[in-house]
């Protein structure tokens, strides 16, 4: 991939870019099928990425002709990279094969390798047949929507259709890697203003988000609305906060330390509970919860905001579900995307209903949502939380800090990109944005 790193860097055309060859084989982070049972007997938190996450050089896939291949200059850690590496709940070789067995072309996917990754900034270097809006040259954004458009069922809201899966966790050839292949419907413009590692690490979670609280599809938040945030300076959370102040709500963010809680109070979020702080129990046992901790947790929120959230933005999952439906308003929403500490939840139901609570899913967003999300990245209306960066070589490192709630906001890859800082065309709208608001999370 030297050639094109030097073409890029040189500021060679789309033409010239469409016309280098294509290598053969491409630097990638991968996981292996035959060490899927690698981590067997070992307890979830003691897993380790760096042991599974392999750099080597794969296969270069044939493009299909709905597709391009991208040149990736920088990518991020996504906690899909976490459960890839560390095999659970499932290893994501069954995604692979179950893809595979769909078309002659899936068949690409089904390998004994799993290129992970499901961000990506970079330029396009060659696009198939049937690419209609893009072109090689463009520097773009990946978002993570894989969707087979020729399939009714992918015309209303594409996270319905049937055949909807998230690329680089349950398609192959993600975007930790020098080299991709995406689908054209998963291309949006680069921010102008950003590095390729800024500009990497917002898809995945900041279209997350919007669909969660801002699109038509989840908890459809509007101004005056009180939402509080588990994880707030996570990966989702971050964005969640930023959506929150810039829709008119009143955030209330929940983090486990007082950096955490400076790091929101200099977003501008002034009600903030550190629940490590206050201890929280809302389990007994591993068997029982404990409704009197979820009584404490309802009064200080109160006691911050002097109501009930109107939104719970819920993602912990079995630690804090029951907490989420007992201490939302009544006929309030709890939206949940995820369940990172077990996916065996419980809550009390009788105050779902008899207080006319509702329980919203929602997982990552339709390629309208994602679009919308990254036009607010671009027009410098929402900001990338990036607080760290690694080489494509340490992604192993990056991924434990995050499988063990080290890291705040995202981490970046750099995986073409030689360095931190490259590939901001717009200096002066960077200016007009504000360095320390697109920082903020960096330079701590
Ligand atoms: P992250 O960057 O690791 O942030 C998660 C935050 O959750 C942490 O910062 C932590 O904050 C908090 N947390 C962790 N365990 C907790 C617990 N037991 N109780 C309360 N808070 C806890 O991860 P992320 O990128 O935000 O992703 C969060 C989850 O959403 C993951 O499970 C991920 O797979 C999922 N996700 C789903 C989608 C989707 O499309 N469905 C998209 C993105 C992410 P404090 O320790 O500071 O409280």
């Amino acid at each position: 991939m030297e050639h094109i790193l030097e073409a890029i860097q040189a500021g060679a055309s789309g033409e010239e870019l469409a016309n280098l060859p294509i290598p053969e084989s491409f630097r990638a982070a991968f996981v292996k099928r035959d060490e899927a049972d690698m981590f067997e007997g070992v307890p979830s938190a003691d897993k380790d990425p760096t042991k599974s996450i392999h750099i080597d050089d794969v296969p270069t896939p044939e493009l299909e002709h709905d597709e391009v291949y991208v040149a990736v200059m920088a990518s991020s850690i996504n906690f899909n990279t976490v459960w890839t590496s560390i095999f659970e709940p499932l290893p994501t070789f069954g995604f692979l094969q179950r893809l595979g067995r769909e078309s002659e072309s899936a068949r690409r996917h089904d390998q004994p390798f799993h290129v992970m990754g499901s961000d990506a900034s970079g330029v396009i270097l060659q696009v198939g047949s049937e690419v209609r809006n893009w072109k090689p040259g463009d520097r773009v954004t990946v978002h993570c929507n894989h969707v087979d458009d020729q399939d009714p069922t992918a015309h209303d809201d594409s996270m319905l259709a049937l055949n909807q899966r998230i690329w680089g966790f349950e398609t192959n050839y993600g975007g930790l890697a020098d080299l991709s292949i995406v689908k054209a419907n998963q291309l949006m413009p680069k921010p102008t203003h950003l590095t390729w590692e800024e500009a990497a690490v917002n898809a995945l979670c900041n279209s997350t988000s919007y669909r969660m609280l801002v699109g038509r599809n989840a908890a459809r938040m509007k101004q005056g609305d009180v939402v509080l945030v588990w994880g707030a300076t996570g990966g989702i959370g971050g964005y969640a906060i930023q959506y929150i102040l810039n829709g008119g709500g009143t955030p209330i963010g929940v983090v486990s330390s007082p950096e955490r809680v400076q790091l929101l109070n200099d977003m501008g979020c002034e009600a903030v509970i550190d629940r490590r702080a206050e201890g929280y129990q809302f389990w007994k046992d591993e068997h029982t919860q404990d409704e009197s901790e979820w009584r404490r947790f309802g009064k200080k929120i109160r006691e911050l905001v002097g109501e009930d959230p109107d939104i719970i933005f819920e993602h912990p999952g079995r630690s804090t579900m029951g907490a989420s439906v007992f201490a939302v308003k009544r006929g309030g929403t709890v939206v949940t995307c995820a369940a990172t500490s077990g996916y065996m939840v419980e809550f009390d139901n009788r105050h779902l209903w008899m207080k006319l609570k509702r329980l919203i899913s929602s997982h990552f967003a339709n390629y309208h949502e994602a679009a919308a999300a990254n036009k607010l990245i671009c027009q410098g209306k929402i900001h990338p939380i990036m607080s760290d960066v690694y080489p494509l070589d340490r992604v192993g490192e990056a991924a434990l800090a995050v499988h063990q709630n080290k890291a705040e906001g995202k981490l970046g890859v750099l995986c073409l990109a030689p360095e931190e800082g490259l590939g901001i065309d717009d200096p002066e709208f960077r200016e007009r944005v504000g360095e320390d608001k697109i920082t903020l999370y960096r330079n701590r």
